[in-house]
């Protein structure tokens, strides 16, 4: 993957009927936030002058960091109190330095869900179905809106207004204890879940550790993958796992923008292109041509309480050719953050799916945790269900230093435990290189 400017070929996302609806939606921010204001008048631009798409690279950027600054005075619409009840408020699972609070009307955040997953009607199908009453969520306790999904909370202090259950959650994965363990699986079988909301590595190790001795039915119609990348290991390990007939989908969201991305039916990412205006972008702002990997830009539609323009949200993504399903919204695949990709000694960089393309699922790996230390010194921590396998430590290294350069040394290590970021999230990828 690398970021170079590809104006030839570069593909426009977004369908020319949502240009009213931006240049709307650019008025709307200009005139309602302080912050929006101060960009546009920075460049000396106006809302009225992006009569078209290109018009929109006039616009400067705006980054998470100045966003997280003029929180929140400077980005929610004028006149609008956090204490309205229709605000929603929820933080992002990012370390701590970098956390951000975000907040938004209930009713945008249910247009961006229901728009994303015009994608996966079967889903839909699931989730709009007025029998669904029950669900469960699986992640981080930071990404929970549960403060702290603590064992010692009960059942009642977890349960949202929606019916769905936060399950118990260390802040270490893999310290999670067996009692807590099974505590959350007790929930889940108590609970009655029509579908279940999962971390997908969290819930393969809750899998993995009840298969170990008492492997028991999943309940539930869907699964939504959600709240964290996911590996290949976890995702065979729930496919091998999960019960015919469930109907299992990937999203993207964010605290700051709400659905981002739901899966089809045939397993492709599409982007919510209804509800949000994206740009697939380079590391000149320039558009991305298909197969290439750029960073999602986001600009809210409509009127939301914290209006977005040119968002850089640091997530890659590739754009994909279309996908067999047909569905108007981009084919796209996830690859991770972008701040988490290791440098190569060519200068690009490779991204957390593209990593994860080259460990695959082999039968023995649980769970690994990469890491660049230095541009030439790297490790790869394993946890495998059959100890050390030095043939696969053999292939994973000429195969990384390949890729990353062959001045890299890599220290490829089985161990019992691998350590989560501070935030709480698991994150398989991660480099001091920036
Ligand atoms: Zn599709």
């Amino acid at each position: 993957m690398s970021l170079r400017s590809h104006t030839r070929d570069a593909q426009l996302l977004m369908p020319t009927d949502a240009l009213p609806r931006l240049r709307e939606a650019l008025s709307y921010a200009y005139h309602n936030t302080k912050l929006t204001r101060d960009k546009f008048d920075a460049v000396g631009v106006l809302p009225q002058n992006i009569r078209d798409s290109p018009d929109l690279a006039m616009v400067p950027a705006t980054t998470r960091a100045e966003y997280r600054r003029e929180f929140p005075a400077g980005v929610l619409a004028g006149g609008a109190t956090l204490h309205d009840p229709m605000v929603v408020r929820s933080r992002s699972s990012g370390t701590a330095y970098e956390r951000l609070l975000s907040a938004d009307y209930s009713y945008t955040l249910a247009e961006r869900r229901l728009g994303a997953l015009a994608a996966n009607p079967p889903l839909l199908r699931v989730l709009a179905d007025p029998e669904t009453r029950r669900s469960v969520r699986y992640a981080a306790p930071n990404c929970s809106d549960v403060e702290c999904a603590l064992p010692q909370t009960t059942i009642r202090d977890r349960i949202l207004p929606n019916g769905m259950l936060v399950l118990p959650a260390a802040h270490d994965l893999y310290a999670t204890s067996t009692q807590m363990l099974r505590q959350a699986w007790n929930e889940i079988v108590d609970w009655r879940p029509d579908y279940l909301s999962c971390d997908p590595t969290r819930l393969a190790h809750l899998l993995r550790y009840l298969d170990h001795d008492d492997p028991q039915d999943i309940p539930g119609r869907a699964l939504v993958m959600t709240y964290n990348f996911a590996p290949a290991f976890a995702t065979a390990y729930l496919r091998r796992r999960l019960p015919t007939g469930m109907t299992v989908a990937n999203s993207v969201t964010m605290s700051e923008c709400g659905w981002v991305a739901v899966s089809c039916p045939h397993g492709t990412l599409h982007l919510n292109t209804a509800e949000l205006w994206m740009e697939l972008v380079d590391a000149d702002l320039a558009p991305v041509a298909v197969g290439e990997v750029g960073e999602l830009v986001v600009t809210s539609l409509g009127e939301p309480l914290s209006p977005r323009v040119r968002y850089l949200t640091g997530d890659l993504y590739q754009l994909l050719d279309g996908c067999p399903c047909g569905h108007r919204h981009p084919a796209v695949r996830f690859e991770g953050r972008w701040r988490n990709a290791p440098v190569c000694s060519d200068g690009s960089r490779m991204s957390m799916r593209e990593l994860d393309d080259l460990i695959g699922a082999p039968e023995h790996l649980v769970s690994y945790r990469f890491h660049q230390h230095a541009p030439d010194r790297a490790e790869l921590r394993y946890m495998s269900s059959t100890g050390n396998v030095s043939e696969w430590e053999h292939s994973m290294r000429d195969r990384l230093r390949a890729r990353l350069g062959k001045v890299c040394q890599i220290v490829i290590d089985v161990t019992a435990f691998l350590p989560a970021e501070r935030s709480g999230k698991f994150v398989t990828c991660t480099t001091a290189v920036s």
